[in-house]
Protein backbone atom coordinates (compact mmCIF):
# COMPACT_ATOMS: atom_id res chain seq x y z
CA UNK A 1 0.00 0.00 0.00
CA UNK A 2 1.75 3.38 -0.69
CA UNK A 3 0.27 6.12 1.85
CA UNK A 4 0.46 9.93 1.22
CA UNK A 5 1.37 12.92 3.06
CA UNK A 6 0.90 16.56 2.42
CA UNK A 7 2.57 18.94 4.37
CA UNK A 8 4.32 22.59 3.90
CA UNK A 9 7.02 21.54 5.99
CA UNK A 10 8.78 25.08 6.91
CA UNK A 11 10.56 23.22 8.60
CA UNK A 12 9.96 20.00 8.55
CA UNK A 13 9.96 18.77 12.75
CA UNK A 14 9.62 15.97 15.14
CA UNK A 15 5.83 16.29 15.10
CA UNK A 16 6.13 15.39 11.54
CA UNK A 17 8.65 12.49 11.90
CA UNK A 18 6.51 11.41 14.31
CA UNK A 19 3.38 10.74 12.17
CA UNK A 20 6.10 9.68 9.15
CA UNK A 21 7.49 6.60 11.89
CA UNK A 22 3.88 5.63 12.25
CA UNK A 23 2.85 5.45 8.20
CA UNK A 24 6.05 3.61 7.94
CA UNK A 25 4.42 1.00 9.86
CA UNK A 26 1.02 0.42 7.57
CA UNK A 27 2.79 1.51 4.13
CA UNK A 28 5.28 -0.20 1.77
CA UNK A 29 6.10 3.51 0.60
CA UNK A 30 5.32 6.61 1.39
CA UNK A 31 5.08 9.46 -0.80
CA UNK A 32 6.06 12.88 0.91
CA UNK A 33 4.86 15.95 -1.06
CA UNK A 34 5.77 18.97 -0.42
CA UNK A 35 3.50 21.92 -1.10
CA UNK A 36 3.80 25.36 -1.63
CA UNK A 37 6.63 24.14 -3.44
CA UNK A 38 6.88 27.87 -4.91
CA UNK A 39 7.17 30.04 -1.91
CA UNK A 40 10.45 30.66 -0.18
CA UNK A 41 11.78 34.18 1.95
CA UNK A 42 8.68 35.09 3.65
CA UNK A 43 8.15 34.54 7.44
CA UNK A 44 5.29 32.20 6.52
CA UNK A 45 7.37 29.84 3.88
CA UNK A 46 10.81 30.77 4.65
CA UNK A 47 12.35 27.71 3.13
CA UNK A 48 12.74 26.83 -0.52
CA UNK A 49 11.63 23.35 -2.01
CA UNK A 50 14.93 22.79 -2.32
CA UNK A 51 15.67 23.04 1.69
CA UNK A 52 12.81 21.80 2.45
CA UNK A 53 13.63 18.51 0.15
CA UNK A 54 17.26 18.40 1.41
CA UNK A 55 15.91 18.54 5.23
CA UNK A 56 13.74 15.74 4.87
CA UNK A 57 15.50 13.28 2.74
CA UNK A 58 18.41 13.90 5.15
CA UNK A 59 16.58 13.29 8.04
CA UNK A 60 15.07 9.85 6.76
CA UNK A 61 18.75 8.49 5.15
CA UNK A 62 19.70 9.22 9.08
CA UNK A 63 16.48 7.22 10.53
CA UNK A 64 17.42 4.98 7.56
CA UNK A 65 13.64 5.41 6.04
CA UNK A 66 14.34 3.98 2.50
CA UNK A 67 10.86 3.59 1.35
CA UNK A 68 9.95 7.31 0.54
CA UNK A 69 9.74 9.36 -2.13
CA UNK A 70 9.46 13.53 -2.22
CA UNK A 71 7.86 15.37 -4.76
CA UNK A 72 7.62 19.19 -4.76
CA UNK A 73 4.16 20.01 -5.56
CA UNK A 74 3.15 23.99 -6.49
CA UNK A 75 0.09 25.00 -4.85
CA UNK A 76 -3.05 25.81 -7.64
CA UNK A 77 -5.50 28.29 -6.26
CA UNK A 78 -8.01 26.22 -7.57
CA UNK A 79 -9.26 23.53 -5.11
CA UNK A 80 -11.69 21.60 -7.67
CA UNK A 81 -8.16 20.46 -9.84
CA UNK A 82 -6.03 20.16 -7.08
CA UNK A 83 -6.38 16.71 -6.16
CA UNK A 84 -5.82 15.74 -9.64
CA UNK A 85 -2.45 18.15 -10.21
CA UNK A 86 -1.18 16.67 -7.04
CA UNK A 87 -1.75 13.25 -8.83
CA UNK A 88 -0.04 14.41 -12.02
CA UNK A 89 3.28 14.73 -10.07
CA UNK A 90 3.19 11.92 -7.68
CA UNK A 91 3.58 8.01 -8.25
CA UNK A 92 -0.08 6.38 -7.76
CA UNK A 93 -0.97 6.19 -4.00
CA UNK A 94 -3.79 4.51 -2.04
CA UNK A 95 -4.54 6.17 1.50
CA UNK A 96 -3.70 9.94 2.66
CA UNK A 97 -2.87 11.39 5.87
CA UNK A 98 -3.70 14.32 6.45
CA UNK A 99 -5.05 16.36 9.44
CA UNK A 100 -6.01 19.36 7.36
CA UNK A 101 -10.25 19.38 7.37
CA UNK A 102 -10.03 21.20 3.56
CA UNK A 103 -7.42 18.03 2.49
CA UNK A 104 -9.40 15.71 3.55
CA UNK A 105 -12.52 16.66 1.88
CA UNK A 106 -10.94 17.29 -1.43
CA UNK A 107 -9.38 14.04 -1.33
CA UNK A 108 -12.44 12.12 -0.18
CA UNK A 109 -14.59 13.71 -3.23
CA UNK A 110 -12.07 11.95 -5.71
CA UNK A 111 -12.80 8.56 -3.74
CA UNK A 112 -9.27 8.20 -1.57
CA UNK A 113 -9.33 7.05 2.08
CA UNK A 114 -8.33 9.35 4.32
CA UNK A 115 -6.57 8.70 7.55
CA UNK A 116 -6.19 11.67 10.39
CA UNK A 117 -2.82 11.38 12.54
CA UNK A 118 -2.71 11.47 16.33
CA UNK A 119 -1.38 14.93 16.92
CA UNK A 120 2.32 15.23 18.64
CA UNK A 121 2.29 18.01 21.31
CA UNK A 122 1.20 20.40 19.39
CA UNK A 123 1.73 23.39 21.54
CA UNK A 124 5.35 23.20 20.77
CA UNK A 125 5.82 20.87 17.23
CA UNK A 126 4.29 22.92 14.67
CA UNK A 127 5.88 25.09 12.02
CA UNK A 128 4.71 28.40 13.09
CA UNK A 129 6.00 28.06 16.92
CA UNK A 130 9.33 26.78 15.20
CA UNK A 131 9.66 29.79 12.97
CA UNK A 132 8.99 32.11 15.73
CA UNK A 133 10.91 30.63 17.81
CA UNK A 134 13.97 30.66 15.65
CA UNK A 135 13.47 34.78 14.62
CA UNK A 136 13.16 34.97 18.26
CA UNK A 137 16.56 33.57 19.03
CA UNK A 138 14.56 30.88 21.25
CA UNK A 139 15.07 26.99 21.74
CA UNK A 140 14.14 25.52 18.56
CA UNK A 141 16.85 22.82 17.90
CA UNK A 142 15.16 20.24 20.09
CA UNK A 143 11.81 20.45 18.24
CA UNK A 144 13.86 19.32 14.96
CA UNK A 145 15.25 16.87 13.46
CA UNK A 146 19.02 17.13 13.66
CA UNK A 147 19.80 16.88 10.10
CA UNK A 148 16.99 19.68 10.13
CA UNK A 149 18.73 21.90 12.77
CA UNK A 150 21.88 21.50 10.28
CA UNK A 151 20.81 22.29 7.02
CA UNK A 152 19.12 25.24 8.66
CA UNK A 153 22.58 26.74 9.56
CA UNK A 154 24.24 25.55 6.91
CA UNK A 155 21.97 27.77 4.60
CA UNK A 156 21.92 31.13 7.33
CA UNK A 157 18.33 30.31 7.54
CA UNK A 158 18.54 32.26 11.43
CA UNK A 159 19.95 35.24 9.94
CA UNK A 160 17.02 34.67 7.35
CA UNK A 161 14.51 34.50 9.40
CA UNK A 162 15.82 37.43 11.43
CA UNK A 163 15.38 39.64 8.60
CA UNK A 164 12.51 38.74 7.30
CA UNK A 165 11.30 39.50 10.89
CA UNK A 166 12.46 42.74 10.51
CA UNK A 167 10.88 43.50 6.58
CA UNK A 168 8.11 41.06 5.79
CA UNK A 169 5.82 43.17 4.57
CA UNK A 170 2.87 40.60 4.79
CA UNK A 171 3.21 40.82 8.70
CA UNK A 172 3.78 44.29 9.98
CA UNK A 173 2.34 43.11 13.54
CA UNK A 174 5.56 41.01 13.41
CA UNK A 175 7.85 43.82 13.03
CA UNK A 176 6.10 45.70 15.75
CA UNK A 177 6.45 42.68 18.20
CA UNK A 178 9.66 42.35 17.81
CA UNK A 179 10.96 46.38 18.43
CA UNK A 180 8.30 45.80 21.29
CA UNK A 181 10.37 42.78 23.22
CA UNK A 182 13.33 44.09 21.62
CA UNK A 183 12.86 47.20 23.30
CA UNK A 184 10.65 46.31 26.39
CA UNK A 185 7.87 48.93 26.10
CA UNK A 186 3.92 48.37 26.79
CA UNK A 187 1.23 49.79 24.71
CA UNK A 188 -2.48 50.34 25.08
CA UNK A 189 -4.97 51.33 22.56
CA UNK A 190 -8.23 52.85 22.67
CA UNK A 191 -9.85 52.75 19.09
CA UNK A 192 -12.89 54.37 17.76
CA UNK A 193 -13.55 53.79 13.80
CA UNK A 194 -11.48 50.71 13.68
CA UNK A 195 -13.41 49.01 16.33
CA UNK A 196 -11.15 46.60 17.84
CA UNK A 197 -8.59 45.94 15.02
CA UNK A 198 -5.48 47.55 15.66
CA UNK A 199 -6.03 45.17 18.98
CA UNK A 200 -6.82 42.59 17.45
CA UNK A 201 -3.57 42.50 15.31
CA UNK A 202 -1.23 43.56 18.14
CA UNK A 203 -2.69 40.63 19.75
CA UNK A 204 -1.90 38.05 16.40
CA UNK A 205 2.05 37.12 18.00
CA UNK A 206 2.15 34.65 20.73
CA UNK A 207 3.17 36.52 24.10
CA UNK A 208 1.98 39.45 22.97
CA UNK A 209 0.49 39.93 26.70
CA UNK A 210 4.23 40.84 27.21
CA UNK A 211 3.68 44.12 25.65
CA UNK A 212 -0.03 44.69 24.74
CA UNK A 213 -1.72 45.71 28.23
CA UNK A 214 -4.90 47.24 27.18
CA UNK A 215 -7.78 48.13 24.04
CA UNK A 216 -10.83 49.33 24.46
CA UNK A 217 -13.32 50.44 21.51
CA UNK A 218 -14.52 53.82 22.83
CA UNK A 219 -17.06 54.06 19.57
CA UNK A 220 -19.39 56.08 20.96
CA UNK A 221 -18.89 59.73 22.70
CA UNK A 222 -20.11 58.56 25.66
CA UNK A 223 -17.54 55.58 25.96
CA UNK A 224 -14.64 58.86 24.60
CA UNK A 225 -15.93 60.47 27.83
CA UNK A 226 -16.24 57.17 30.16
CA UNK A 227 -12.22 57.01 29.21
CA UNK A 228 -11.60 60.35 30.32
CA UNK A 229 -11.97 62.57 27.12
CA UNK A 230 -13.66 66.13 27.62
CA UNK A 231 -16.55 67.22 26.75
CA UNK A 232 -15.55 70.39 25.85
CA UNK A 233 -12.83 69.23 23.44
CA UNK A 234 -15.49 66.95 21.78
CA UNK A 235 -17.79 70.24 21.58
CA UNK A 236 -15.14 72.32 20.59
CA UNK A 237 -13.42 70.36 17.71
CA UNK A 238 -15.78 67.27 16.75
CA UNK A 239 -15.66 63.53 17.78
CA UNK A 240 -13.65 63.25 14.86
CA UNK A 241 -10.53 65.59 15.48
CA UNK A 242 -6.72 65.76 15.70
CA UNK A 243 -7.43 67.10 19.40
CA UNK A 244 -9.63 63.75 20.28
CA UNK A 245 -7.30 61.25 19.02
CA UNK A 246 -4.41 62.95 20.91
CA UNK A 247 -7.04 62.69 24.34
CA UNK A 248 -8.12 59.29 23.61
CA UNK A 249 -3.85 58.07 23.63
CA UNK A 250 -3.13 60.17 26.83
CA UNK A 251 -6.38 58.86 28.74
CA UNK A 252 -5.72 55.59 27.90
CA UNK A 253 -1.91 55.90 28.18
CA UNK A 254 -2.44 57.45 31.63
CA UNK A 255 -5.63 54.73 32.89
CA UNK A 256 -3.57 51.63 31.87
CA UNK A 257 0.36 53.02 32.79
CA UNK A 258 1.61 51.93 30.01
CA UNK A 259 4.60 53.16 28.10
CA UNK A 260 3.00 54.04 24.64
CA UNK A 261 -0.62 54.81 24.07
CA UNK A 262 -2.29 54.83 21.00
CA UNK A 263 -5.89 56.89 20.34
CA UNK A 264 -7.46 56.47 16.98
CA UNK A 265 -10.56 58.42 15.55
CA UNK A 266 -12.29 58.27 12.32
CA UNK A 267 -15.10 58.38 9.75
CA UNK A 268 -15.24 54.95 8.74
CA UNK A 269 -18.08 55.86 5.74
CA UNK A 270 -19.72 55.80 3.88
CA UNK A 271 -21.93 59.59 4.83
CA UNK A 272 -19.85 62.16 6.66
CA UNK A 273 -16.11 62.87 5.56
CA UNK A 274 -15.98 59.09 4.77
CA UNK A 275 -11.97 57.71 5.06
CA UNK A 276 -10.91 60.71 7.68
CA UNK A 277 -9.37 59.04 10.02
CA UNK A 278 -6.76 60.49 12.94
CA UNK A 279 -4.24 58.31 14.73
CA UNK A 280 -2.32 59.71 17.64
CA UNK A 281 0.22 58.28 19.22
CA UNK A 282 1.41 59.36 22.98
CA UNK A 283 4.26 58.53 25.24
CA UNK A 284 6.83 60.22 27.34
CA UNK A 285 9.19 61.34 24.87
CA UNK A 286 6.58 62.23 22.02
CA UNK A 287 2.99 63.31 21.39
CA UNK A 288 1.89 62.24 17.72
CA UNK A 289 -0.64 62.70 15.51
CA UNK A 290 -1.40 62.09 12.07
CA UNK A 291 -4.81 62.88 9.68
CA UNK A 292 -5.85 60.28 6.93
CA UNK A 293 -8.41 60.47 4.10
CA UNK A 294 -8.86 57.08 2.86
CA UNK A 295 -10.63 55.70 0.32
CA UNK A 296 -12.91 52.33 -0.11
CA UNK A 297 -16.10 50.79 1.67
CA UNK A 298 -16.42 50.69 5.67
CA UNK A 299 -13.89 47.75 5.64
CA UNK A 300 -11.14 49.16 3.68
CA UNK A 301 -10.82 52.33 5.40
CA UNK A 302 -10.95 50.22 8.78
CA UNK A 303 -8.14 47.88 7.68
CA UNK A 304 -5.85 51.20 6.06
CA UNK A 305 -6.18 52.90 9.28
CA UNK A 306 -5.34 50.00 11.26
CA UNK A 307 -2.44 49.39 9.22
CA UNK A 308 -0.94 53.13 9.45
CA UNK A 309 -1.36 52.53 12.98
CA UNK A 310 1.48 50.22 13.43
CA UNK A 311 3.11 51.66 11.02
CA UNK A 312 3.12 55.01 13.15
CA UNK A 313 3.57 52.65 16.04
CA UNK A 314 6.70 50.84 14.43
CA UNK A 315 8.41 53.87 13.08
CA UNK A 316 8.09 55.46 16.96
CA UNK A 317 9.73 52.17 17.98
CA UNK A 318 12.70 52.24 15.34
CA UNK A 319 12.87 56.21 16.30
CA UNK A 320 13.39 55.86 20.16
CA UNK A 321 15.55 53.74 22.20
P1 LIG B 1 2.49 25.41 10.14
O1 LIG B 1 2.40 25.76 11.60
O2 LIG B 1 3.46 26.24 9.38
O3 LIG B 1 1.15 25.22 9.46
P2 LIG B 1 2.66 22.57 10.61
O4 LIG B 1 3.45 22.19 11.82
O5 LIG B 1 1.15 22.56 10.72
O6 LIG B 1 3.19 23.96 10.11
P3 LIG B 1 2.39 21.44 8.02
O7 LIG B 1 3.48 21.30 7.03
O8 LIG B 1 1.33 22.46 7.82
O9 LIG B 1 3.09 21.64 9.44
O10 LIG B 1 1.71 20.04 8.29
C1 LIG B 1 1.76 18.88 7.50
C2 LIG B 1 0.94 17.80 8.14
O11 LIG B 1 1.54 17.41 9.38
C3 LIG B 1 -0.48 18.27 8.48
O12 LIG B 1 -1.42 17.30 8.12
C4 LIG B 1 -0.42 18.47 9.96
O13 LIG B 1 -1.68 18.26 10.56
C5 LIG B 1 0.61 17.43 10.40
N1 LIG B 1 1.24 17.83 11.66
C6 LIG B 1 1.79 19.03 11.94
N2 LIG B 1 2.26 19.06 13.21
C7 LIG B 1 1.99 17.85 13.74
C8 LIG B 1 2.22 17.25 15.03
N3 LIG B 1 2.79 17.94 16.04
N4 LIG B 1 1.80 15.98 15.22
C9 LIG B 1 1.17 15.31 14.23
N5 LIG B 1 0.94 15.80 13.00
C10 LIG B 1 1.34 17.05 12.75
MG1 LIG C 1 -0.23 23.51 9.19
Amino acid sequence: MRGLIIGRFQPFHLGHMSVIKKIVKECDTIIISIGSAQYSHTLENPFTAGERYLMISKTLEKEKILNCCLVPVEDVNRYDVWVSHVEALTPKFDVVYTNNPLTKRLFLEKGYRVKGMPMYDRTIYSGMEIRRRIWRNENWEKLVPGQVARVIKEIDGVKRLKTLAKTDIYAPENRVASLMFEKNVTVSVAESCTGGLVSHMLTNVPDSSRYFTEGRIVYSDSAKKMLGVSEKTIEAFGNVSPQVSLEIAKKIREKTKTDIGLGITGFAGPSGDAGRVYIALVSGKEKICRSFKFTGSREEVKERAAKEALKILKSYLEKHE
